[in-house]
């Protein structure tokens, strides 16, 4: 396994790859691996073959942090990150110190940005953070040269923005959106999951617990669907009962346009997002 730090070293490796006719997977990370990275690192080397290239990138990015959020506590280990790709077979991780180094210099000044898909839900929430996800994708790509690249049901918004983004800007490549990981009581995995304190953890299972139920409700409710504002109204009063939980927002939608619905049918896509303390967690499921 090999740690490269710069775009041009990377470039190089990637072109090397390339031409000896290998298979390029990429899985974007800000570090701090979880079981739920990992089964993005499987799923690389699934696709790209045994003879592939598979590059993890961990790179905390700070362009998708806004001045007031987590970027300085932001939870590293990069020791135990890279123990964990050998152990998973990663080639290459890709951890430069910075990927802005004109920012300092005042040279850093172009950016990527996602008009649509980005307006509502983490967007609306996080005004900046699309802009700096969808910039350091476009650069990720363009140092690892990836055929595939795997991202995490997880962040779903963020994978729609992403697909959309390679579609427009014709980024040669496969997006593979995988599976959410979730701990054994529904808690999906996250880095940020290690600052909830024992009652938030215990109360953190709500973000799966409001989709199983919205979930029953619609199944039962049959080909008419529930309207959006009782689902709405029955989610926030879920939320309200944990003690140390805020809700930010729930919302109903196509899975891809992100296009809210007034009526909740079979197939329509749900996302939440809940404050426990200074601790935001996300979370999102197909009704
Ligand atoms: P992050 O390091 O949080 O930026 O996440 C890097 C990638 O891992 C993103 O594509 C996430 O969607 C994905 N990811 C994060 N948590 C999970 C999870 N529990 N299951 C599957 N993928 C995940």
């Amino acid at each position: 396994m090999r740690v490269v730090k710069s775009p041009k070293a990377l470039q190089r490796l990637a072109t090397q790859a390339r031409q000896a006719g290998r298979r390029i997977g990429l899985v974007p990370t800000m570090g701090y691996l979880h079981a739920g990275h990992l089964s993005l690192v499987h799923e690389a080397r699934r696709r790209v073959g045994a003879d592939g290239l598979v590059v993890v990138s961990i790179y905390v990015n700070p362009t998708q942090f806004a001045p007031t959020e987590d970027l300085a506590r932001y939870p590293r280990d990069f020791r135990r990150d890279s123990a964990l790709c050998r152990e998973a077979g990663v080639d290459v991780i890709f951890a430069p110190t910075d990927l802005y180094g004109g920012r300092a210099t005042g040279r850093y000044s172009t950016y990527v940005v996602e008009e649509q898909l980005t307006a509502g839900m983490e967007g609306a929430s996080r005004p900046t953070h699309f802009r700096g996800v969808t910039t350091v994708v476009a650069k990720l790509f363009n140092c690892a040269l990836p055929d595939i690249a795997v991202f995490g049901a997880k962040d779903w918004q963020q994978a729609a923005v992403v697909q959309r983004m390679v579609e427009n800007l014709d980024f040669p490549l496969k997006l593979i959106i995988a599976p959410t990981h979730r701990e054994s009581d529904g808690l999906a995995l996250s880095s940020r999951n290690k600052f909830l304190d024992p009652q938030q953890r215990a109360q953190a299972t709500v973000l799966w617990r409001a989709q199983k139920l919205a979930q029953a409700r619609v199944r039962q409710a049959g080909r008419g669907g529930v309207p959006v504002a009782e689902l709405k109204a029955f989610i926030a009063a879920l939320v309200a009962a944990e003690s140390a939980a805020r809700l930010d927002y729930a919302e109903f939608f196509d899975p891809k346009s992100l296009v809210p619905v007034e009526t909740v049918v079979k197939g329509v896509h749900f996302a939440l997002a809940v404050f426990f303390g200074s601790t935001r967690l996300i979370d999102n499921g197909r009704m």
